[in-house]
């Protein structure tokens, strides 16, 4: 009898689980378009330029590793944010806002999830259909109940936008809807701005809020056009929840960096809603760690550091929209008779490829081509190097 004979093993995260089986696998030619990580033309991650040259300075320069407060550094809060709304937004939120640096987008959204399940009405929260599979982990943790709003029509692999609107008339007031700000993940499938306008009034309309996960601004159309839902829900006065990441956009996935923005519709209420945050942060991990934070505002606060972070933001957006590009091509070329063309519209990392899991299955097995069994690929995975093999194998599978 042992003490821990009472623990049961519990499932195998579907996707991690697809990356050790990569690792295991021993074909020389395995291709691994399951993970979320940015990868360029010769299958690295790198480390930014400009982050080695931040790195260098905050070497140089810091003089002592004692605790951060408990909500991370003002600058951090402050360049954050108007990377997040825009110099002019942030402005206006002044008063109305705060942000706080967190160990990534994960911790952005797992105290926002304390948060909402300590301290307001909010009954349900609702999840895109599909989403990222931490979501349901991340809030169902504090106990909140979950439900889901139609989002793909899985039929047409595009956005099924009648359905969306109507599940978000119908969801009640104080309840917490949860967004992509970009770059959906899984599907790759965005809204228009104008879109997200409709969006926002509804919200304003049936009192529910937003909460925006922001793990992917830049790597859809740009750092300006990437922020649309994030500013539109800002400006339209609604109390609203934002979930930033810089693990892609700065290749700071190990470092841990994010912010949780909150935005209340009463200044007056604001610090109450700090008080309960530091409590969130307090018994879950106390403070930031600081090495990310420090890059992030060494970065922003920098001129020339921002404008050569912008240079190596856009040349990794460009590859993926150019490797979708030629991904389609490649397959029009080698004679596969279904059209792909929709992932050329398809924004980030991501795409459904709408194969199902009988082919990810023989793509896996038969050819060492490892995709998510949903259909789900990280394009950024396809190099000049493995193009021709992941075309062959999807053109065998299908
Ligand atoms: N939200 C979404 C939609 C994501 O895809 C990710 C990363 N996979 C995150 C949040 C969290 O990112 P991180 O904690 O690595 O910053």
């Amino acid at each position: 009898m042992s003490y821990f004979d009472t623990v049961s093993l519990a499932p195998a995260d579907p996707i991690l689980s697809l990356t050790e089986a990569f690792k295991a696998d021993k074909n020389p030619e395995k291709i691994n378009l399951s993970v979320g990580v940015f990868v360029d033309q010769s299958g690295v991650t790198p480390i930014l330029e400009t982050v080695k040259e931040a790195e260098r300075r905050i070497l140089e320069a810091s003089t002592s590793k004692s605790y951060l407060p408990m909500t991370g550094t003002p600058a951090y809060a402050s360049l954050t944010q108007k990377l997040c709304f825009g110099e002019e937004i942030a402005e206006s939120l002044q008063g109305k806002v705060t942000s706080l640096q967190t160990p990534g987008g994960t911790g952005a959204l797992r105290v926002a999830a304390d948060f909402i399940a300590k301290n307001t009405s909010a009954q349900t929260i609702w999840l895109s259909n599909p989403t990222w599979a931490n979501h349901k982990g991340i809030f169902g943790a504090p106990g909140l109940k979950l439900g889901t709003y139609d989002y793909f029509d899985s039929a047409n692999l595009s956005l099924d936008y009648d359905a969306f609107l109507k599940s978000l008339e119908s969801i009640p007031a104080g309840d917490v809807v949860v967004l992509h700000g970009c770059c959906h993940n899984p599907t790759g499938v965005d809204l228009t701005p104008e879109q997200w306008e409709d969006v926002a009034k509804i919200a304003a309309a049936k009192k529910w809020i937003p909460l925006v996960d922001f793990a992917y601004q830049g790597f859809g159309d740009g750092i300006v056009e990437d922020a649309a839902a994030a500013r539109i829900v800002a400006k339209a006065g609604l109390p609203a929840f934002v979930c930033q990441s810089f693990s892609k956009n700065l290749g700071l996935y190990q470092d841990r960096v994010g912010a949780l923005h909150v935005i209340t519709d009463d200044a007056s209420n604001l610090a109450n809603v700090v008080s309960q945050l530091k409590i969130s942060v307090r018994v879950n991990y106390s403070n930031p760690p600081a090495h990310g934070g420090a890059i992030v505002t060494t970065i922003l606060s920098d001129e020339k550091l921002t404008e050569q972070w912008h240079a190596e933001l856009k040349a990794m957006r460009d590859r993926i929209a150019s490797v979708r590009t030629q991904f389609v091509d490649a397959l029009k070329a080698a004679g596969v008779e279904k059209d792909f063309t929709f992932l050329t519209q398809q924004k980030g990392m991501f795409s459904f490829t709408g194969l199902g899991k009988e082919q990810a299955t023989a793509l896996r097995e038969e050819h060492s081509v490892y995709i998510v069994d949903s259909g789900r690929i990280n394009v950024a995975g396809i190099t000049d190097s493995n193009i021709d093999r992941v075309v062959a194998a999807i053109k065998a599978v299908l």
